[in-house]
């Protein structure tokens, strides 16, 4: 059975004024493998956590100032500017999601998502990684194995991001991985996976001629809406496709 090793990087960044601990991330890591496994065992392919960094608080702050540093200037704006324009988006997206008002105390803005087309493996338009994503996926990588960042959020409400050159112009194919939010729906890391291995997007592969088509339906695990559960089916298609453009990362 072809197997995939994922190392895990967490980020202790305060959200709502609280710091996840550590059992916190690691229970969800394990949540979200265990989920991975679940779909894709049915597939013949499976993972395995091979190493968990849990990034100090320090640390954390450290890199995202970096970044933010960065990013502002490369703007042209100052500090505070580009912080308060991404607290706004991140409590415009809070507001939107959960209705509620008033004062959001931090800005989740710790990666800047991009939006990934339905559409897969043409017309999507480029995103190029924000400065936090490019840093943030120089970390705590082995060859081989499936880079996956732990945010406590991001911006944009998205709960899971994959990178990777085909989408995002800045990565490497040594420099790409996923980054997902904490509490995000336990088949979130099995789609970004999916997306990774299949270097593509929400297409279910099983067209007349073997390549694309359309987007996957809601019982699909790759359908594109998963704010909540993820549909749970790979078609035929997609899991040819995986074997075939994921083999840098399985064994066996
Ligand atoms: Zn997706």
């Amino acid at each position: 059975m072809p197997a995939a090793t994922i190392r895990a990087t967490t980020f202790q960044i305060r959200y709502r004024d609280a710091l996840l601990t550590e059992r916190q991330w690691d229970a969800e890591l394990r949540r979200a493998v265990a989920a991975a496994n679940g779909v894709f065992r049915a597939h013949g392919i499976s993972f395995t956590l091979s190493q968990v960094a849990h990034l100090s608080e320090e640390a954390s702050m450290a890199l995202l100032t970096r970044s933010v540093d960065e990013e502002s200037r490369a703007e042209g704006i100052s500090r505070d500017a580009y912080f308060q324009r991404e607290r706004r988006l991140d409590s415009y997206v809070q507001q939107s999601r959960t209705g509620a008002r008033g004062p959001f105390r931090y800005g989740g803005f710790l990666v800047r998502a991009f939006p990934m087309s339905a559409a897969a493996t043409s017309a999507t338009a480029a995103r190029p990684a924000s400065q936090e994503a490019l840093d943030i996926l120089q970390l705590n990588r082995a060859a081989g194995e499936i880079a996956t960042y732990w945010v406590p959020g991001f911006n944009s409400g998205y709960h899971g991001l994959t990178y990777m050159p085909e989408f995002n112009p800045g990565v490497s194919r040594t420099r790409e991985g996923i980054l997902i939010s904490f509490g995000a729906a336990r088949d979130i890391l099995a789609h970004e996976i999916g997306h990774l291995l299949m270097r593509a997007g929400h297409c279910t592969f099983e067209g007349p001629d073997g390549a694309t088509e359309g987007s996957a339906p809601a019982t699909n695990l790759m359908h594109r809406d998963n704010e909540s559960r993820t549909g749970t089916a790979l078609t035929g298609g997609q899991v040819r496709r995986m074997l075939a453009e994921g083999r840098d990362y399985l064994r066996g």
